[in-house]
Parts: structure tokens; C-alpha cells; sequence
């Protein structure tokens, strides 16, 4: 069989990787994306074809918005026929939200999104975005008889390919500022680029792609503090419009047992509203009834989160709530893992 030179398509969203300094303010902004490759020459000595796009108006990903995420769901879906692999360069400040929403937008997905970016601009002497963009090249590559090695979304940084709906930011100053605690990495980028391939999501091969643009933003994201009011919480669960709550609770789900509070949720499901149990803790899972303080929360009806990680229970509410499913499978399909998110 002659090996084919796979097709990748790199795309420019914004981020430290294609920044400079504003030399009146200092303050970093994004530049024109053709500069980018002008600064990596070595981009021309991989063993494939690259052709980059970029957005109009490239973002720092703070604020990146699902229409955005769209947006990079239609690039890949109008290039899907022609390429074999696509890069998605990144702000990496909430890279993990749009590459989790993307594992959920992209069905039965056979080629690989590999995400990555910098923490300092490409052109910065101590840079490490040259490494991570020419690996991350060089994953979307792999190919075993002239199909795909990758066929899932992930995220590469520093040296480490992770299933990307099992990421956080950990840190604002590493290089090393992702992780999946949860999930092992699927590849490492030593003298060796070793992948493990037991741990990579196998998509049902028969099924064509399906580019799912509908998401449900009316959501909220509580996080539980001691202390934490029963008039500020009445307040977010009585918005006019909302239509889920990720719950950040504590440990493997616990939350106080206070009458008040379980009664809000109680009436949240009752009035359809779906509430997500997820933890937050980086690591771990959710299990609801280990404790007295979560076997009420059980009871009630909350979905389990499971090890999902808060990023990945977000883009999942809203895609399910996007996908108009009837109110008594919410839970079964939202407790399931649909692209290797959660246990
Ligand atoms: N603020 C930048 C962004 O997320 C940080 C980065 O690129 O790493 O766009």
C-alpha cells in the first residue's frame, strides 16, 4: 500500500500562540495569523500538507461564546471530505470548554481535532508554542494504513495528548498548564511520540459525521460555599429562562442537608429544570448516597456528574438541551458517556 501524505487543516482562533505586544501598552493582542507560519519555517519539513485558515477577527479566548464554537464545527465540517486532520490553535485560558463542546458537536467524529496553544507568543525566545504546534501537527498525522491513528478531540500540551473533554486549565504560569485527572493521556511526546492506543475513544465506524450546532445557553453554574444563602440561590434557580444547573458540590457530591436547600432543588426538577451533581474537586468522582449529605440529592432526582469535569458538564447540558430530548431520558442519556467524558 503507498502511504499517503494526509491533509491537515490549521485553524486560527486566537491566543498567546499568535500574539504580540502592543508597543504603546505592553498589553498582549492578537496579530495576523500569516505571520505565524512566517515564524515557523519548520512547519515546511513535516511529513504532511498544511493549509491554515484563520478567524476574520482572531479572539483571546476569554472571550471565546458557543457561537464561535460553532463556528469552528462548520470549518471542520466544510473541510471534513478533504482533510485528514485538524489542528484548532487556541487562547488556552477556556480551550477545555471549546474543545469539550466540540467532542459533543462533532457525532461519530473519525478523524482527529487536536487543540493546542501557548503560554508565551510564539515569537517570545523561551516560547512553547513551536512545540506544541508541531507536534500537535504531527498527531493529527498519525496514520496506520492511511486511516487516522486519532479519532476523537484532544488537547496537546506540553509534551501530553489528552482526551480533550477530560481537561482543565491548572495553571496560569506553567507550560504544563493542563490536566486530565481523571483520564489517563492518550500520547506522550518524548525522544519517542508514544501513543497508547487502548486508552484512544473508538467511534462507531459505520456512522457518518454528524455537526450538531444547536446548544442551549440558558444554563447556570453553581458552585457551593459554606455559608452560601438560601436568597442568593433562590434567585438563580428562579431565573426566567433556565433551563439547567451544574451544581458544583463537594467532595463525592455532598451538599449541606439544610430543609430550605434540598427543597429548592426539589421544586428546580420538579418544574423540569435538570440539576447536574458534579464535583469540585479536580479528581474523583461523584457518588451519590455514599454520604447521609448526598443520599437526599439521590433521592430528589439530581443527575450524577459522575468524573466529569465542570468545562465538559457545561458543554454536555448544553448540547443535550439543544438536542430537545424528552424530559423523562434527560437524566438516563445525560448520566451516559457519549464521547468518553465521564466513567
Ligand atoms: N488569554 C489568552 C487566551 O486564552 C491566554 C492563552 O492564550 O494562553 O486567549
Amino acid at each position: 500500500m503507498t502511504k499517503t501524505i494526509p491533509n491537515i487543516l490549521l485553524i486560527y482562533t486566537g491566543g498567546t500562540i499568535g500574539m504580540i505586544k502592543d508597543p504603546e501598552t505592553g498589553a498582549l493582542r492578537a496579530f495576523d495569523f500569516t505571520n505565524l507560519l512566517d515564524r515557523i519555517p519548520e512547519l515546511k519539513l513535516l511529513d504532511c500538507n498544511i493549509t491554515t485558515t484563520s478567524f476574520d477577527q482572531p479572539i483571546d479566548s476569554s472571550n471565546m461564546e458557543p457561537k464561535y464554537w460553532v463556528a469552528i464545527a462548520e470549518i471542520i465540517e466544510k473541510n471534513y471530505s478533504t482533510c485528514d486532520g485538524f489542528v484548532v490553535l487556541h487562547g488556552s485560558d477556556t480551550m477545555s470548554y471549546t474543545a469539550s463542546a466540540l467532542s459533543f458537536m462533532l457525532e461519530h467524529l473519525a478523524k482527529p481535532v487536536v487543540f493546542t496553544g501557548s503560554q508565551l507568543p510564539i515569537g517570545d525566545l523561551r516560547t512553547d508554542a513551536k512545540e506544541n504546534l508541531i507536534t500537535s501537527i504531527q498527531v493529527a498525522s498519525l496514520q496506520h494504513y492511511n486511516k487516522p491513528v486519532i479519532k476523537e478531540v484532544c488537547l496537546y500540551f506540553e509534551y501530553k495528548l489528552y482526551r480533550a473533554n477530560r481537561t482543565t486549565k491548572i495553571n496560569a504560569e506553567h507550560f504544563e498548564a493542563f490536566a486530565s485527572l481523571n483520564y489517563p493521556d492518550l500520547a506522550e511526546s518524548g525522544v519517542h511520540l508514544k501513543v497508547n492506543s487502548e486508552r484512544l475513544f473508538k467511534p462507531n465506524a459505520r456512522k457518518e459525521l454528524v455537526v450538531h450546532k444547536c446548544l442551549d445557553e440558558n444554563i447556570a453554574l453553581v458552585k457551593l460555599f459554606p455559608g452560601i444563602s438560601e436568597r442568593l440561590l433562590g434567585c438563580i434557580f428562579n431565573t426566567p429562562g433556565l433551563k439547567g444547573v451544574i451544581l458544583e458540590t463537594y467532595g463525592a457530591g455532598n451538599c449541606t442537608t439544610e430543609k430550605w436547600f434540598v427543597d429548592l432543588l426539589k421544586e428546580t426538577i420538579t418544574r423540569g429544570i435538570p440539576i447536574i451533581n458534579v464535583t469540585q474537586c479536580s479528581g474523583g468522582s461523584v457518588m451519590m448516597g455514599q454520604y447521609e449529605t448526598s443520599e437526599k440529592l439521590k433521592r430528589i432526582g439530581l443527575i450524577s456528574g459522575k468524573d466529569i469535569t465542570t468545562e465538559a458538564a457545561i458543554c454536555k447540558l448544553m448540547y443535550l438541551l439543544g438536542q430537545n430530548i424528552a424530559p423523562n431520558l434527560f437524566k438516563t442519556i445525560y448520566e451516559t458517556a457519549l464521547r468518553g467524558e465521564m466513567s
